[in-house]
């Protein structure tokens, strides 16, 4: 190097540490934190390196894929309120207690809500028996006489077309909810969060016009007639029976409608609500006795009742759990304490996140960062951010070391789940990012089941979680609020 440039190379290294530095050429970064920070970023790309290494070598090949399918074939579907739930719980206690961490666990009531039996036919325009899954907390049909209700199909495929046909049209039918899952440009993920409301408040804002029950469209971009389950919630309406069919036969119902066919429909549903169980968030913790900070590794172990919870969430508490035990296998303990936090309750509200964002509240300032896992264990494409542009850009720094798991991107405003009640309060928040193109086709279906999950890809995802998290824990510097 000629001495002129040295001399340049050394004022503007000494200007750096107070001002912002772009990241060096080739990392692919487009903003700029100071330069103290950046650098203690991105001297972590050995240990990235190995961790990936390591993440996808054949001593641990496929040890996330293995221990969610010892999981899933011995509890299968784990409902908030059931005993399933309970038993997984209790069986990843024991797991890492065996493994040498220490755990604990913390108490939360949580509803049980039981699906019974349930069948729609179409009785009119022609006879045809048509698959269904009540929305959880609903009600069923057993004020009808013989547990029946018989009532008019009212297609709409919109609140607003609801809302213009007023109760003149609606008192006393069975509201069919065709809207199209969103703008069909937007990504997946933007999709199920524009048009949730069709299936969370369907039932509430027919119930205003005098509808007998509502039965919507299944949350998907692709279907091969597979009703989606899911939340819905009253709030102060009248109750009534609010149950998901399937895309095509929500087309079905609707062209017969378009053509001035009465559709006359027979619901059958026996749904209850019981009381409230106790049940609990399992936190694992792996970190020094002296370390104050925390940074939370975030995924829920409840699932809906339908299917065996693979996807939605058990991947999350494997990759997790994988990511955790690789980084003590390699030795590789972090100066903050890595909490991996299993919540409970999450498929009604997230009701085990927020008790215990409420009862930690004085804990927001120690925790570093919540890292979410629960958009399913595919490809995975870096690490979404919910935070200040100093948090996104630290976060890009450090997806830019993630290339040997192809997982470098760095996408804005995740739709999180627990972490959401975080980030409400100052704590910056990050999700697992993966190619979202087919969560839908299982999300809350009986589909989600082991057969959806390829385990290369929750090596991936193993591989970018213990990277990520690691340098997140023993950075020197807080990420910026
Ligand atoms: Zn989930």
């Amino acid at each position: 190097m000629e001495v002129r440039w040295a001399r340049l190379v050394v004022a503007a290294a000494v200007a750096a540490v107070a001002r912002p530095s772009p990241a060096p050429l080739g990392t692919g970064v487009d903003c700029e934190l100071p330069a103290r920070v950046r650098d203690n970023i991105l001297r972590y790309r050995p240990q990235v390196d190995r961790i990936i290494e390591a993440a996808l070598g054949d001593r641990h090949r496929h040890a996330a894929y293995n221990g969610l399918e010892d999981f899933v074939e011995r509890f299968g579907a784990r409902p908030s309120g059931s005993d399933e739930l309970e038993a997984a719980i209790d069986f990843m206690k024991k797991k890492a207690e065996g493994d040498g961490f220490k755990v604990h666990t913390e108490e939360v009531m949580v509803p049980r809500w039981v699906r019974g039996e349930e069948t729609l036919m179409m009785l009119s325009p022609r006879q045809k028996s048509m698959s269904i899954l009540g929305l959880g907390t609903t009600i069923g049909t057993q004020q009808y006489p013989g547990g029946v209700l018989r009532a008019e199909a009212v297609v709409c495929d919109s609140f607003e077309e609801m809302e213009k046909l007023g109760e003149a049209k609606i008192a006393g039918k069975i509201v069919v909810f065709n809207d199209d899952f969103g703008d069909a440009s937007d990504a997946p993920l933007t999709r199920y969060r524009s048009s949730n409301a069709y299936r969370t408040r369907s039932a509430a804002r027919a119930a205003c016009l005098g509808a007998v029950a509502v039965l919507v469209r299944s949350r998907t971009d692709y279907s091969l007639y597979t009703p989606h389950a899911g939340i819905q919630y009253y709030g102060n309406s009248t109750q009534i029976p609010a149950a998901a069919i399937t895309v095509e036969d929500a087309h079905s119902i609707a062209r017969h409608y378009a053509r001035g066919r009465t559709v006359e429909l027979l619901l059958k549903m026996s749904a209850t609500t019981l009381p409230m169980r106790k049940s609990r968030n399992l936190i694992i913790d792996y970190g020094r006795p002296e370390s104050t900070e925390l940074v939370i590794l975030s995924a829920h172990i409840d699932s809906w009742d339908v299917g065996e919870g693979a996807l939605d969430n058990g991947d999350g508490v494997f990759i997790n759990y994988q990511a955790v035990k690789l980084l003590k296998e390699l030795g590789l303990m972090p100066h903050r304490t890595i909490r991996l936090a299993y919540w409970t309750g999450e498929e009604h509200g997230h009701i085990g996140g927020k008790q215990y964002v409420r009862q930690h509240e004085g804990d927001m300032d120690r925790l570093q960062m919540v890292i979410e896992n629960d958009f399913g264990p595919f490809r995975p494409m870096g690490l979404r951010v919910n935070g200040s542009e100093g948090a996104a850009c630290f976060v890009r720094h450090l997806t830019s070391m993630l290339g040997a798991a192809n997982a470098t991107s760095t996408g804005g405003s995740p739709a999180l789940s627990e972490a959401r009640h975080f980030s409400q309060r100052g704590v910056p928040a990050a999700a697992l990012d993966v190619d979202q193109s087919r969560y839908y086709w299982y999300h809350h279906t009986e589909a989600d089941t082991m057969d959806a999950l390829d385990p290369h890809n929750l090596d991936l995802c193993v591989a970018t979680m213990a990277a990520s998290v690691y340098v997140v824990a023993d950075v020197a510097d807080r990420v910026p609020r």
